[in-house]
């Protein structure tokens, strides 16, 4: 089966999982994850799972991007803020699905090579920062969406000044062992906090 076959297939399993935004699962479909992985693990790049990438860092399982952004609600118009860009691959995603995406890494070397790589496939509308993304990016603020691709030991206050009201977060808060994917929003002052999934993620390190 050739690679775009296999993302075919892959979309068709996130469909039968529950994935209903038809845009999130086009973006699936025509990211070429395969230039995301490691070249020794091209062949796995469809698979259905996390797989390791630089810096003993992970690029997130399908699924879980798909529920993620999902979850976000995009309608094309915001600018969504991302903590951990890792791979890009992520990132690569919610370019092609809102305004403009503001990313932070907090692994130069990663920050770098993403930033060359999405450059070279032909997004050009993220905004890269190398930093510790548990301050959130305050010049860009407030996010319709942000989302927080390492897991935090608590909900990071900062990021959820930095939300617009309306504003949707996406976020794994807990140990190393057990964390819980929570879909955070703001309306005015209120914090409604909704469990999505459990799930597993490399930590958010941060100073504070
Ligand atoms: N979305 C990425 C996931 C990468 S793993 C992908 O699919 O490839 C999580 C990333 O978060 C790692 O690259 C890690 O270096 C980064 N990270 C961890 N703590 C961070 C922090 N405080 N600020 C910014 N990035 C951070």
């Amino acid at each position: 089966m050739s690679l775009r076959e296999q993302a075919d297939v892959l979309v068709r399993q996130l469909k039968r999982e529950g994935i209903r935004d038809l845009n999130v699962l086009e973006a699936i479909r025509r990211t070429p994850r395969e230039r995301f992985v490691p070249d020794a693990l091209r062949s796995r790049a469809y698979e259905n799972t996390a797989l390791p990438i630089e810096a003993d860092q992970t690029i997130s399982q399908p699924s879980i991007v798909a529920l993620m952004t999902e979850a976000l609600e995009l309608d094309g118009s915001e600018t969504v803020l991302e903590i951990g860009t890792g791979s890009g691959y992520q990132t690569a995603i919610l370019a092609q699905l809102c305004d403009r995406v503001v990313t932070v890494e907090r692994i130069e070397e990663l920050a770098n090579s993403a930033r060359e790589l999405l450059t070279e496939i032909g997004y050009h509308n993220i905004e890269y920062h190398f930093g510790d993304g548990a301050q959130g990016y305050q010049a860009g603020a407030p996010y319709a969406a942000i989302i927080v691709t390492a897991s935090a030991a608590a909900l990071p206050q900062k990021l959820v000044n930095q939300l617009a009201d309306g504003g949707r977060m996406v976020i794994p808060v807990g140990s190393e062992a057990v964390q819980i994917l929570y879909r955070v929003t703001r309306h005015g002052d209120q914090i409604h906090q909704k469990e999505l999934c459990r799930c597993r993620f490399v930590p958010l390190i941060t100073e504070n």
